[in-house]
């Protein structure tokens, strides 16, 4: 009989290694970019399957699209642009997907 991990510890196991392939990603990033890509897919990957939420931290600075991530300035651009909501856009210079953030103005 195979034991099935609880939730708790599946969810624990995952964000360990999320944590582990961001790290090393983040490392080899600007280096090995190619290498630095295919760790952040893995752990979107993980993330999947143990059917949990990359951290916000680690979503905001990857592509959505391909992976890559956005810590030199080559990788990505950021523009604020002020049509209808003022927003930030950020474009990955790799693949060419944009995101958007909504800026809230502070009170
Ligand atoms: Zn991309």
């Amino acid at each position: 009989m195979v034991r099935r991990k609880s939730r708790k510890m599946r969810e624990a196991l995952a964000k360990e290694r999320i944590e582990i392939l961001w790290e090393q990603a983040q490392e080899v990033a600007l280096e090995k970019p190619k290498l630095a890509r295919s760790w952040v897919i893995t752990a979107k990957h993980i993330a999947r399957k143990a059917r949990i939420k990359l951290p916000s931290r680690i979503s905001r600075k990857i592509c959505r699209n391909c992976g890559t991530i956005f810590l030199h300035e080559r990788d990505f651009r950021v523009r604020i642009r002020n049509n209808r909501a003022t927003h930030v856009t950020v474009t990955c210079k790799h693949c060419g997907t944009i995101r958007r953030f909504l800026v809230k103005r502070q009170a």
